[in-house]
C-alpha cells in the first residue's frame, strides 16, 4: 500500500537508502496519513548511526545525539532522523538507563508506546506494521505494544499519553491496557508535573476535551495532585465548540470549584503564570449571568483584557445581544481602561492633590463615571465632576 509523503521526507529516504542504509518515516506521521489527519510532524527511523546521517546532509542540528536523534533541516523545515534503538532499562519509570542502537526495525518498533503509534512506512517497503496497529485503527483502540503492565512500568508518562490520545482521536482504551493504566497509576508520581501537564493540556485541547474525565474514571487523579482529585468530575462539561485555547479550555474544566482551587490545582501541575492568571480571571467570573445593557458590559470589560472578556462570552455562552453589545463598545472605543481616561494623575497633581492614595482613588471614580457614560470622559468634565463631589 502506498501512502502520500512529503517530497522532502521521500528525498530523505531516498538518501539514506542510497548509501545503503534502511529508512522510513515512522510513528504519529503513518498514523496519522492512515487516519486522512495531517500530520504534525514526520519522523524518520533508519539504521544509520547518528555520524552516518550527519555526514549526509548538509544541514543538521545535533537534536539528541545521545538517543540517536538528528534533526535534518530540508527547506528550512526539520526532520528528526533517529537510529533505530532499543530502550535500556528503565531507572525511573520515565527514563531508560541507556539507549541501543539496532540493526533490526522490529526492535524498534517494539520499544513505541501503542500499536497505532508502531507503524513504519517508506515508499519501497510500503506500511511496516507488525502489531497490527492498522487493525487497531479500524478498531479504534488504543493498545500498548506487548505487555500493557510492562509498558507503563517502563514509563507511566504512557498512562496519560493513552487518555491523550483517545481524546484526540476519538479512541477508545484496550480493555487489558486499560485494567494496566489502574494497576500502575501510583507510578505518575515519578512523572514530571510539567510533563503530566502538557498531556492533560493536549486532552484538553482535543477535539474530544471532555475525556479528561477518563483520568478521573481510571482512578488516576489522585496521582497527579490532590486537588486536582477533588474536582466534581462527574460534572465536567467542555463543549467541543468551545475554541481550542489552552487558558479557555482549562477554565472551563476548572470551573467546577472555586478560582482559589483552581490556580492550586494548575500550580502542581507547574503552569505558566500567564495561563494561571488568566484561568484565575475566567473561574472567577464564571456562571456570572451579564445584564444586557451597555453599562454592565462596559464595566466587566473593564475589569479583563479584550482576548479574556472575548473568552468569557463563550465560556459563559453570553447571547447575541451581550456579543453586539461588545463590537458597539470597541467600533467607538469606549473608554474602559485608566490609560483610556481623559485625566491622568499628573493632571491631579497640578490641581492641587496631594501625590499619594487619594490620586488613584479618584481616577478610579471618575473611570467608574466614565463607564456609565463616555461622553463624560474629557478633562473639563472630570474635573468639573471631581471639584463639584468635593
Ligand atoms: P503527536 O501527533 O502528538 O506528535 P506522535 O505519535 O508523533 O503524536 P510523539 O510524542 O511526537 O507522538 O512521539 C513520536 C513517536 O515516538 C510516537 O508515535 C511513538 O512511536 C514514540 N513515542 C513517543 N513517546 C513515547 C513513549 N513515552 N514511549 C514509547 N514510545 C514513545
Ligand atoms: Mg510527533
Amino acid at each position: 500500500m502506498q501512502i502520500q509523503i512529503p517530497r522532502q521526507v521521500d528525498y530523505i529516504i531516498g538518501k539514506l537508502k542510497r548509501h545503503g542504509y534502511e529508512a522510513y518515516a515512522v510513528g504519529g506521521c503513518v498514523r496519522d496519513t492512515l487516519l486522512g489527519r495531517t500530520p504534525g510532524d514526520w519522523d524518520i527511523t533508519t539504521s544509520a548511526r547518528p555520524a552516518q546521517v550527519k555526514a549526509l546532509f548538509r544541514r543538521t542540528i545535533d537534536t539528541g545525539i545521545q538517543h540517536g536523534t538528528v534533526t535534518v533541516l530540508v527547506d528550512h523545515v526539520g526532520y528528526e532522523v533517529t537510529t533505530y534503538r532499543i530502550d535500556g532499562e528503565y531507572e525511573d519509570g520515565r527514563h531508560p538507563k541507556q539507549v541501543q542502537f539496532t540493526s533490526d526495525l522490529l526492535e524498534d518498533l517494539r520499544r513505541r508506546d501503542f500499536t497505532i503509534n508502531a507503524m513504519a512506512y517508506s515508499p519501497e517497503s510500503g506500511i511496516v506494521d507488525a502489531f497490527d496497529g492498522a487493525g487497531d485503527l479500524e478498531r479504534r483502540v488504543i493498545r500498548c505494544v506487548g505487555d500493557p503492565t510492562e509498558r507503563f512500568t517502563e514509563d507511566a508518562l504512557r498512562i496519560l499519553r493513552a487518555i491523550r490520545f483517545s481524546a484526540q482521536l476519538d479512541f477508545t482504551i484496550d480493555p487489558a491496557t486499560c485494567e494496566a493504566i489502574r494497576t500502575i497509576a501510583p507510578n505518575l508520581a515519578k512523572v514530571s508535573k510539567e510533563r503530566i501537564q502538557a498531556e492533560l493540556t493536549k486532552t484538553l485541547l482535543s477535539d474530544h476535551p471532555e475525556k479528561i474525565k477518563e483520568v478521573y474514571e481510571t482512578g488516576i487523579s489522585e496521582y497527579i495532585s490532590p486537588a486536582f482529585a477533588r474536582i466534581p468530575w462527574e460534572k465536567i462539561r467542555i463543549p467541543a465548540e468551545l475554541p481550542a485555547i489552552k487558558y479557555l479550555r482549562w477554565a472551563a474544566f476548572l470551573r467546577l470549584v472555586p478560582p482559589e482551587d483552581a490556580v492550586r490545582v494548575l500550580k502542581d501541575l507547574k503552569m505558566d503564570n500567564e495561563t494561571i492568571t488568566h484561568v484565575r480571571t475566567l473561574t472567577s467570573w464564571s456562571g456570572k449571568p451579564m445584564e444586557e445593557n451597555e453599562i454592565s458590559v462596559r464595566r466587566a470589560m473593564s475589569q479583563m483584557n479584550p482576548q479574556i472578556w472575548d473568552a468569557l462570552i463563550e465560556l459563559n455562552q453570553y447571547g447575541e445581544n451581550i456579543r453586539s453589545l461588545t463590537a458597539q463598545i470597541r467600533e467607538r472605543g469606549d473608554c474602559l481602561t485608566l490609560r483610556q481616561l481623559a485625566v491622568t494623575g499628573q493632571d491631579l497633581i497640578a490641581a492641587g492633590v496631594k501625590p499619594g492614595r487619594e490620586i488613584g482613588e479618584i481616577l478610579s471614580k471618575m473611570l467608574d463615571a466614565v463607564l456609565e457614560d463616555p461622553s463624560r470622559n474629557h478633562k473639563n468634565i472630570l474635573m468639573d465632576f471631581y471639584d463639584t463631589s468635593q
